[in-house]
């Protein structure tokens, strides 16, 4: 089988971390927070394409007070499939402006934390009243620089997860659950 053209998705899967269903169980109780600590005001969601697309949709509809939605996309230079470099590049810049704003950033992983590093200084430096993190899942044994998650969806140990919005080689986005793959794909490519 060529697994490049004819990925099998669930077949590559080794173990399920967090299920669908634990992942909107979790996506419900982060909603309910963020209405209840954002009430009274109206929040701008920001989510850093692609891996955090699901999460960001699941996310905006549980969450009952006013919100806009702002995307980016960034890449890093360098580095390679399961690695972050940590040189950023804005692929997708903001749509409209974030000054005197409340900003949530929502990330599908914080790993390193240089990705995430990088897109604070950055914001902070377009002037928003307050600037939030919510990232579905932390993996912490990895970090490299601090920061300081105001909303945690679930803390993984360091293995290279897909699914969910996350890829391995652009592909698993689709699989609708957190998994790490066979030890022979990470290795084939
Ligand atoms: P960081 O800069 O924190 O090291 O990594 C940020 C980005 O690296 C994430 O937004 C994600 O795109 C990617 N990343 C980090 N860990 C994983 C992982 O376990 N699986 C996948 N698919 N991507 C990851």
């Amino acid at each position: 089988m060529d697994r490049a053209r004819h990925p099998d998705l669930v077949n590559d899967v080794d173990e399920v971390l967090i299920t669908e269903e634990q992942i909107r169980a979790k996506v419900a109780e982060l909603g309910a927070m963020l209405s209840r600590d954002y009430e009274g005001r109206t929040v701008v969601l920001v989510s850093v394409l692609k891996g955090s697309l699901p999460f960001m949709a699941d996310l905006m509809r549980a969450i009952s007070i006013p919100a806009q939605i702002d995307l980016m996309e960034v890449s890093s230079y360098g580095g390679t499939a399961t690695e972050t470099s940590g040189l950023v590049r804005i692929l997708k810049d903001l749509s409209s402006s974030i000054d005197g704003r409340d900003v949530l950033i929502v990330e599908d992983i914080i790993d390193t934390g240089l990705t995430l590093n990088y897109l604070l200084r950055y914001l902070r430096g377009k002037n928003p009243r307050s600037l939030r993190i919510c990232a579905l899942l932390d993996k912490p044994a990895r970090r490299l620089v601090e920061i300081s998650i105001d909303y945690r969806g679930f803390t993984i140990p360091d293995k290279f997860v897909v699914g969910y919005g996350l890829d391995y080689g652009e592909l698993y986005r689709n699989l609708p659950f957190i998994a790490v793959l066979k030890p022979e794909v990470y290795s084939a490519s």
